[in-house]
C-alpha cells in the first residue's frame, strides 16, 4: 500500500449515534406481527465482533499506516462482556435470528474464547433448534484451537486464505505469517469435524488475481474436496483502505478463469440471504462460491445484523453509525432507576430493525463516486465481516 492510497482515518467508534428508539408502546404497537425491516427482510442472522484487535495487517482491512503503534484499541472495560454478548445473543434469537457468526478483529484473539461458545451453544430458537453457531477466523492460532472449539459447541468455521504462494500471503497479510501455518489450521479444523470448511480469499486485481487459479486447484485437491473456496470482491468498506474500483475484480471475471481449467456447473442457493453464488465443479470435486457484493449486490434479501466489540448495533456492514445497545445492558430505566429488563431490550430491537432500509451495495453505483467516497464508515475490524 502506497502513501497515496491511504485516507486519513475517520473514528466512527466516538461518531453520534442515533438515539435508541426505547419506548414501551413501542413493544405494543409491534407485538405479534413478524419482525420484518422497511423493504420486508427477516432478521435471521447475527454476527457479533468479539475483538477489536488483530495479529495480521491486511491491508484492505487494517492497514499498517493506520493501525499502528499507537492506535487506541478499545480498553477491555468497553468490551462486551460473554454474559452481555449471550444476553444479546438470547434476545436475538427470540427475534428469528438462527444463525450467529463470530467475528472480529481475530476473533480467536479474544482470551477463553471456548466459554462464550459453551454458552452460545447453550441458546434455543422458538422453536427449540439449536443456533448455527459459527465464526471467522485468519487461521494463524487454528491448528492449536479446533479441537476445544468443536468442544465448546462451534459447528464450523470459514477461514480467510488470500494466496497459496507464500511471498504473495506474507505480503498480504503484512506481518511475514506463512500461508503453511493457515493450511495447517484449516486441516485441523476439518480433523476435529468443524465443517463444512469454507475458505473466503479477496479478490484484488494486480496483487492476488493470479492466486485464483492455484487456490482453486489447491482445495478441489485437498481434503476430498471438503472445502469450499469462496471468492470476495474487494470491498470499499471502511475508511482506511485506499479502495479503488479498478483494483476490483468482477466475479464473473474470476469464476470464467477458473471454469477456462475446471468446467463449472451452477448449484442453486442454499437459503435465502445466502451471500455466495454458488458453482459445483463438473467433475465432481467440490464447489467454488462467489461473492459479488460490489458487482451484484445482494441487499434484497440481506437478513444480517452486526453487533460491534463495544454493543454498538449495526444494520449494514457500510453503516455510518450503530445503536448503542451496550447503554442498554449497564444502564438504568430513567423511569424507575431499574436496570433494563429482556423486554425493554427486546423492544429496541424491534422497533431498530422495522426501522431499517439500509442497502449500500445497490445504491453505491447510483452515488456519484465523490459522494460514494466521502461517507463516513465503520471499519470492518470493528464490526466484523
Ligand atoms: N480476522 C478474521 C478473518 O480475517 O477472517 C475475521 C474478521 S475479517 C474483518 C472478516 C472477513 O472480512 C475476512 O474474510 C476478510 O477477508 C474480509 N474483508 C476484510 N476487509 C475486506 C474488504 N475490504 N473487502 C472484502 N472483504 C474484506
Ligand atoms: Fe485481521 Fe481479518 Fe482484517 Fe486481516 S481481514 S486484518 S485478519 S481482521
Ligand atoms: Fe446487507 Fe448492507 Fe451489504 Fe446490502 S450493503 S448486503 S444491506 S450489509
Amino acid at each position: 500500500m502506497t502513501e497515496r492510497n491511504v485516507i486519513s482515518i475517520v473514528d466512527q467508534r466516538d461518531s453520534l449515534r442515533p438515539p435508541l428508539p426505547l419506548t414501551a408502546s413501542g413493544a405494543a404497537a409491534t407485538a405479534g406481527t413478524p419482525l420484518l425491516d422497511r423493504l420486508a427482510r427477516p432478521l435471521r442472522d447475527l454476527r457479533i465482533s468479539v475483538t477489536d484487535r488483530c495479529n495480521f495487517r491486511c491491508s484492505y482491512c487494517m492497514p499498517k499506516e493506520v493501525f499502528d503503534r499507537d492506535y487506541k484499541f478499545l480498553p477491555h472495560s468497553d468490551l462486551l462482556s460473554f454474559e452481555e454478548m449471550t444476553r444479546m445473543a438470547r434476545l436475538f434469537a427470540a427475534q428469528g435470528v438462527r444463525k450467529i457468526r463470530l467475528t472480529g478483529g481475530e476473533p480467536l484473539l479474544r482470551k477463553n474464547l471456548e466459554l462464550l461458545i459453551g454458552m452460545l451453544a447453550e441458546l434455543r430458537t422458538p422453536d427449540g433448534q439449536a443456533l448455527d453457531l459459527t465464526l471467522t477466523t485468519n487461521g494463524s492460532v487454528l491448528a492449536r484451537k479446533a479441537r476445544a472449539l468443536k468442544d465448546a459447541g462451534l459447528r464450523r468455521v470459514t477461514v480467510s486464505l488470500d494466496a497459496m504462494d507464500d511471498a504473495i500471503f506474507r505480503r498480504m497479510n503484512d506481518v511475514d505469517f506463512p500461508v503453511a501455518d493457515v493450511l495447517g489450521g484449516i486441516a485441523a479444523a476439518h480433523e476435529a469435524g468443524l465443517g463444512p470448511i469454507k475458505v473466503n480469499m479477496v479478490v484484488k486485481r494486480g496483487t492476488n488475481d493470479h492466486e485464483i487459479v492455484p487456490m482453486a486447484r489447491h482445495f478441489r485437491d485437498t481434503l476430498g474436496g471438503a472445502v469450499s473456496l469462496r471468492f470476495i470482491e474487494y470491498m470499499d468498506v471502511g475508511a482506511t483502505n485506499g479502495w479503488r474500483m479498478d483494483e476490483v475484480l468482477p466475479s464473473d471475471e474470476v469464476r470464467r478463469r477458473i471454469a477456462a481449467e475446471f468446467p463449472l456447473v451452477p448449484v442453486g442457493a442454499d437459503a435465502p440471504g445466502e451471500t455466495a453464488e454458488r458453482w459445483a465443479y463438473a467433475d465432481g470435486r467440490g464447489e467454488v462460491g462467489f461473492i459479488s457484493s460490489v458487482t451484484k449486490a445482494f441487499c434484497g434479501d440481506c437478513n444480517r445484523a452486526r453487533l460491534s466489540t463495544e454493543g454498538q448495533l449495526y444494520l449494514c456492514l457500510f453503516g455510518e453509525r450503530g445503536y448503542d445497545l451496550r447503554s442498554l445492558l449497564r444502564g438504568v430505566r430513567p423511569a424507575d432507576g431499574q436496570p433494563f429488563s429482556d423486554a425493554d431490550i427486546a423492544a429496541s430491537i424491534d422497533l431498530i430493525w422495522r426501522g431499517r432500509s439500509d442497502r449500500y451495495s445497490q445504491l453505491r453505483s447510483l452515488l456519484p463516486p465523490a459522494e460514494a467516497g466521502a461517507k463516513r464508515r465503520v471499519e470492518m475490524s470493528y464490526i466484523g465481516g
